[in-house]
């Protein structure tokens, strides 16, 4: 057995006490503050929902994140029953100050440990909630502050009379069964701390907003920081999140073509530049034709844009040479601007637009964009200025073969150049573009000179995909 996958004593005491259920909960009166971590793993990889909610009422420690720990499947019901677990009692009523935990974060793939095991100045934990008038640093000034002047609190105010907690959580909103309930439960446990649970939601993805539309009024939408919709009239948007403070990421897909103009398009924009921190925003399918100019002039914030993303956004040749005058586009990590038909004749914006973005791009996304063989002659050395480009997706543009081995032979100098999805050559077609009509004798030929092109270049460290694949 590999020693890397075996289990250690640790795991092993650990799956054996969980065999036992009561026995398990019984031994966490007595169990050693440091094994609670190593049994919280093994007991959260096993789905031990009971042994779980048990843990957390007994939490020794003032935070628990999930972090890296991967909930495969019905994570509702590992967060139900972790949640569960959290306790509101007011805190005179028990001399030991009642439960530890303060911060529960159920949100995954979070780069961070189980605790936190420093404090940072004024909190215990990195990743408790700075913004809301609700979360725990706030609620405590507020009690130090009451103390200070000698104010006794009062039975009516619960954030001073009960040890508040936050629940950190990523929420999606859709239409199936089980996100309502979930949702419900979570409205519920909010309703019964009486007050002194601060649900701080980071990251907001609706995908259908009538049914829970009363969740947000549990929610503070300054706590928001990426916030993702899909298919909800702009007006709607605006109007549910009159205020993001402190948003740095915005995606809206699919937003309906009808409510794009007019009056919700200006007010629209009006808040959007009322997003000050904004770093990433992404609209895809969104009617831009010829108004690109009046997005920009609204992220006038010192915060540049790191990622922007027009697919489907009916883009002009105006919209283009705009984005390439712009100073927003400076800082650009992350440029989408597949599905839109861009121009490709003499001098082009789209070459000045890499070139003033070739000092920080690092992925570059063109699918769909009509790329010819003289249009790639023309970008190709703008291009090649991109120093730290990682990947390029340009998939399904009309490219012969020879400009594609061309394509090939200049990229495979670019050393921080990683990942490449490149367009099916048109010859392996046998009408028009259609993915029907594909050869894939000819597609597979052209795969395998394309990985003898790389191995000349020496470049196995490259990965060159069509799209999809
Ligand atoms: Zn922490
Ligand atoms: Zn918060």
């Amino acid at each position: 057995m590999d020693r890397n996958t075996a289990p250690t004593l640790m795991e092993c005491a650990g799956k054996c006490l969980l065999s036992n259920v009561p026995a398990a909960i019984k031994a966490l009166e007595i169990l050693p503050k440091h094994l609670f971590i190593p049994l919280f793993k093994t007991a959260f990889l096993g789905r031990q929902k009971e042994v779980l909610k048990a843990m957390v009422k007994v939490w020794p420690f003032h935070c628990l994140h999930i972090g890296t720990l991967k909930i495969q499947e019905r994570p509702y019901d590992i967060m139900e029953a972790l949640v569960d677990g959290l306790q509101f009692i007011p805190a005179q009523s028990s001399p030991s100050g009642g439960p530890k935990l303060r911060i529960l974060d159920l949100r995954q793939n979070i780069e961070c440990r189980i605790t936190c095991s420093y404090r940072t100045r004024r909190a215990f934990c990195f990743h408790s909630c700075v913004y809301s008038d609700r979360s725990i640093l706030e609620v405590e000034e507020a009690l130090n502050e009451a103390q200070c002047l000698d104010v006794v609190p009062s039975e009516t105010d619960p954030g001073v009379t009960w040890k508040t907690a936050e629940l950190l959580i990523n929420l999606t909103f859709n239409s199936t069964l089980r996100t309502k309930r979930f949702l419900s439960f979570l409205k519920s446990k909010v309703e019964q701390s009486s007050g002194s649970l601060h649900l701080c939601c980071r990251y907001l993805q609706i995908n259908q907003i009538s049914v829970h539309t009363n969740m947000l009024q549990i929610l503070d939408p300054a706590c928001i920081d990426r916030l993702e919709v899909n298919r909800v009239h702009l007006r709607r948007v605006t109007s549910l999140f009159p205020q993001l403070k402190h948003l740095d990421s915005l995606k809206l897909t699919s937003i309906p073509y009808q409510s794009c103009n007019g009056p919700n398009f200006e007010i629209f924009l009006t808040w959007l530049g009322k997003l000050d921190i904004l770093q990433e925003l992404n609209l895809s399918f969104f009617c831009l034709s010829d108004r690109v100019h009046k997005l920009l002039s609204v992220l006038q914030s010192p915060i540049h844009l790191t990622s922007l993303s027009l697919p489907f956004c009916d883009l002009s040749n105006r919209d283009i040479t705009v984005l390439s005058q712009s100073s927003q586009v400076t800082h650009l990590k992350r440029l989408n601007l597949s599905n839109n038909l861009i121009f490709w004749g003499g001098r082009e914006p789209f070459q000045i637009l890499l070139e003033r973005v070739s000092g920080t791009l690092q992925h570059l996304e063109i699918n769909n964009c009509q790329v010819t063989d003289s249009a790639l002659e023309i970008i190709i050395p703008a291009l090649t200025q991109c120093y730290q480009l990682r990947a390029i997706v340009m998939a399904l543009n009309p490219v012969t073969m020879s400009a594609l081995e061309n394509l090939l032979q200049t990229l495979t100098t670019m050393v921080n150049l990683k990942r490449v999805v490149y367009p099916i050559p048109a010859h392996c077609y046998e009408e028009g573009n259609f993915p029907g009509s594909l050869n894939r004798q000819k597609l597979n030929a052209v795969k395998a000179q394309l990985n003898f092109l790389l191995q000349m270049a020496r470049r196995s460290d490259m990965s060159w995909t069509t799209y999809p694949e």
